[in-house]
């Protein structure tokens, strides 16, 4: 666990093993509205297959539902009803604040990255104290290695690129430490790297936070 509540676990967007849980919300009286809300929420699941997505189908209820993910802490939960149906929107909430929101169904998908980042944003402001005394510093791949074996919390190391050129890098890491996900973006502040990326070698140009799914 990286940080939780009586709830459960609270998990930055990036390492959470489930990213994003669709719930449909039916009432057995009406099959074709259910059938319809199904439909949907299929759509759905295919429109955000790029990310850790899963369509609960299961026979237990909403509530139920709703607690068993929470305490798993999945990030984002999108809730399918008959007056979201009728409105053609989702109810999301984020594992990380009580708000619910009501979003178009057309504007779900490109919405995601926002969401997320409100999600770790509150979790960041939550959790600060915590990350505070949870975090090792790594400049090797091996010492990275070496951390996240026995370490729950953060590995700060130097890093090339988290943008487009640096992906190479961050899956190159991620397959090498079995799972170490690149979460630079949880801490606002800028820091000056010394040295290079443990992964390419090449000059580091930012300091980044890594941390293993759980
Ligand atoms: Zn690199």
């Amino acid at each position: 666990a990286i940080h939780g509540d009586d709830q459960g676990l609270m998990l930055p967007f990036c390492v959470a093993p489930l990213q994003i849980v669709i719930v449909p919300i039916l009432f057995s009286k009406d099959e074709k509205q259910n059938n319809a809300i199904l439909k949907e929420c299929e759509k759905l699941l295919n429109d955000l297959k790029d990310y850790k997505v899963s369509l609960d189908l299961s026979d237990r209820s909403a509530g139920f539902k709703f607690n068993e993910w929470e305490m798993k802490g999945v990030p984002i939960r999108i809730e399918l009803g008959p007056r979201d149906l009728e409105k053609k929107q989702a109810t999301v909430s984020l594992r990380t604040s009580k708000e619910k929101l009501n979003i178009k169904l057309t504007d779900l998908k490109k919405k995601i990255p926002e969401l997320a980042e409100l999600n770790d944003k509150k979790l960041e402001d939550t959790a600060n104290k915590y990350f505070k005394g949870n975090i090792k510093d790594a400049s090797t791949l091996s010492e990275i290695k070496k951390i996240i074996e026995t370490h729950r919390g953060f590995v700060r190391t130097p890093f090339c690129s988290v943008a487009m050129e640096g992906k190479t890098c961050a899956d190159k890491l991620k397959a090498e430490t079995g799972g170490v996900d690149v979460c630079g973006y949880l801490f606002e502040k800028q820091e000056k790297p010394t040295g290079n990326c443990p992964v390419c070698k090449k000059k580091a140009t930012i300091v980044v936070y890594v941390a293993k799914s759980v």
